[in-house]
């Protein structure tokens, strides 16, 4: 087995980053190939949280003055030490995980696309902006962009390089100072993809990282923050934005999903399945875009299962810091018993396994076989509740009406996949889905990877966007300066009703010139 590389000298310099002001709890890091605990984290406290804040707060300042060409610099050269350095972040995003590599490659190709779109697109998005004012050519009116100040994230396991980083780094670019708490099970790797951020030339004061739990250290960040970039469960984040809604500070939220993946009648259904497997099973499942229902039309069900099925069963397991296995373990013990939960529950109220179902301690103490369910119905837990793991369930639909409605009948909104021979029809099928992303004959990575376009959720998958314009506009408030030349707006020395009457009259012509006059 290709061994990792990260030692444990490297893991603890690695923590000198981190805010911890005295003595704390240690919480055991355990890596999921083996099972064993290889290390262990400071348990962060409110303290922590709150020196944190203080320093990113002070280092604040001198970086939005800063020119947001000199900004975007460190984001491209940044794009690049990630690429330099990407065997070590691989090797220690997949001790943490347990994931394959290739699964962990596609988080590096993340970060970088990122960094370089923003790098590139984000100074002219920042750019103050003339508007036509209130009185045209005697109103000047400008929007500004300020940064909000400093923006707290909160990041899960799953995807640990760019979730812990690639939000963040449109927040610097914007002039934010940023503190991050880790997922509690990845918190090495956020802290290398930081390191990285550093040798590339940010200030290391600008990002903080204070490691801990949700409920102490996650939760006092939203208290202390200016804004708050949340990745993770529903659950957990309902509380933020309860938190936020009570500190009166902007969020986002990009939650969970139960993502759909429609096969139309005129798909070629052997390379539809081909797609379903890539939409499925990445990262055995844990994947927030990844796909867990598949309407099948019943014209091409028979051919799509059978291929999919023998796709499925031809997929490797394996442990190991090479590329090769098509799939990795999970990332916890927690993460597999949801999992066998889910698939017990079905199969006791009548679900039908055609191929996985059980799991696979032979490979590695986390591993569980990627499943195929049919006949699942509504009172089956996984029917409509996410189990983030590697089982989906396949339903025969007898037209594209049926697929696109049960499509559309969950709380969540995240991502869905339609799989067509006709682009054009499955473009129009796209715009019915209540997704944030729909990919036409691709699993995810279409949407995902398009940068410069929203990415997020609907419903209980989450509010607001990354990726695109509001994924960095977000991280800063408008302010609208207005300089009034001549004439005041108001009636002046005019009886009030002599100037409603002109007001009248202009408000009409307004409406009748040209818009380039307006
Ligand atoms: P989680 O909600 O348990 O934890 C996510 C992060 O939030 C962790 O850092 C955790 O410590 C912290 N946290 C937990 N409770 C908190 C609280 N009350 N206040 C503040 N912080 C708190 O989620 P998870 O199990 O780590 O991740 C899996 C979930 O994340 C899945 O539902 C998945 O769909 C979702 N996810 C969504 C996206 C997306 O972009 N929409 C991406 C990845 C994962």
């Amino acid at each position: 087995m290709h061994k990792s590389r990260v030692g444990r000298d490297r893991l603890e310099s690695l923590r000198e980053a981190l805010v911890v002001t005295g003595e704390r709890e240690r919480l055991d890091v355990i890596a999921p190939f083996s099972g064993d605990p290889f290390t262990s984290i400071p348990a962060g406290t409110e303290a922590d949280v709150e020196a944190a804040v203080g320093r990113a707060e002070a280092a604040q300042t001198s970086w939005a003055d800063r020119p947001v060409t000199e900004r975007a610099a460190i984001l491209e050269r940044y794009a690049d030490r990630v690429l330099d350095a990407q065997d070590e972040l691989l090797d220690i995003a997949q001790l943490e995980t347990g994931k394959t590599r290739r699964d962990a490659f596609e988080e590096v190709l993340d970060v970088v696309q990122t960094a370089n779109h923003y790098a590139d697109a984000g100074p002219e998005l920042l750019e103050s902006e003339r508007r036509s004012g209130a009185i045209p050519g005697l109103t000047k009116t400008t929007v500004h962009r300020r940064p909000k100040g400093v923006a707290g994230f909160i990041s899960p396991w799953n995807y640990p390089v760019t979730l812990s980083v690639s939000d963040a780094l449109p927040a610097l670019l914007a002039g934010n100072a940023v503190v991050l708490k880790p997922a509690e099970e990845t918190t090495h790797t956020a802290l290398l993809a930081r390191r990285l951020l550093v040798d590339a030339g940010l200030p290391p004061k600008l990002f903080q990282v204070v490691s801990g739990t949700g409920e102490r250290v996650g939760a006092e960040l939203v208290d202390r923050v200016d804004y708050v970039c949340f990745t993770g469960s529903t659950e957990a984040g309902r509380s933020v934005a309860e938190r936020a809604g009570r500190a009166l500070i902007d969020c986002s939220l990009e939650l969970g999903g139960k993502n759909p993946l429609l096969v139309l009648d005129d798909a070629d259904p052997r390379k539809a399945a081909r797609g379903a497997i890539r939409a499925c099973f990445p990262n055995a499942g844990q994947l927030c875009i990844s796909t867990e229902r598949l309407y099948i039309d019943e014209s091409v069900y028979e051919d799509f299962r059978d291929a999919f099925v023998a796709e499925t069963r031809d997929l490797n397991l394996g442990t190991g810091f090479a590329y090769g296995p098509d799939m990795g373990s999970l990332q916890s013990a927690a993460q597999l018993h949801k999992t066998e939960r889910h698939v017990t529950d079905a199969i006791e109220k009548g679900a039908e396994v055609l191929v996985g179902g059980r799991p696979r301690p032979d490979v590695g103490p986390y591993f569980y076989e990627p499943t195929v369910l049919s006949a699942v119905s509504p009172e089956m837990t996984l029917y409509d509740e996410e189990t983030f793991g590697p089982v989906v369930s396949l339903y025969p639909v007898g037209n594209v009406e049926e697929a696109v409605e049960r499509a559309n009948d969950s709380r969540y909104g995240l991502n869905a996949s339609v799989w067509t021979g006709d682009r054009n029809r499955g473009e129009r099928v796209a715009e019915r889905i209540d997704c944030g992303t729909v990919n036409v004959n691709e699993a995810y990575a279409a949407a995902w990877a398009s940068v410069d376009a929203p990415m997020g959720g609907m419903g209980d998958s989450g509010i607001g966007r990354r990726h695109g314009d509001e994924g960095l506009l977000k991280y800063t408030e408008a302010q609208t300066v207005a300089v009034q030349r001549g004439i005041q707006i108001g009636p002046g020395p005019l009886p009030d009703w002599v100037w409603a009457r002109l007001m009248s009259s202009f408000s009409k012509l307004l409406k009748r010139l040209p818009g380039w006059l307006r």
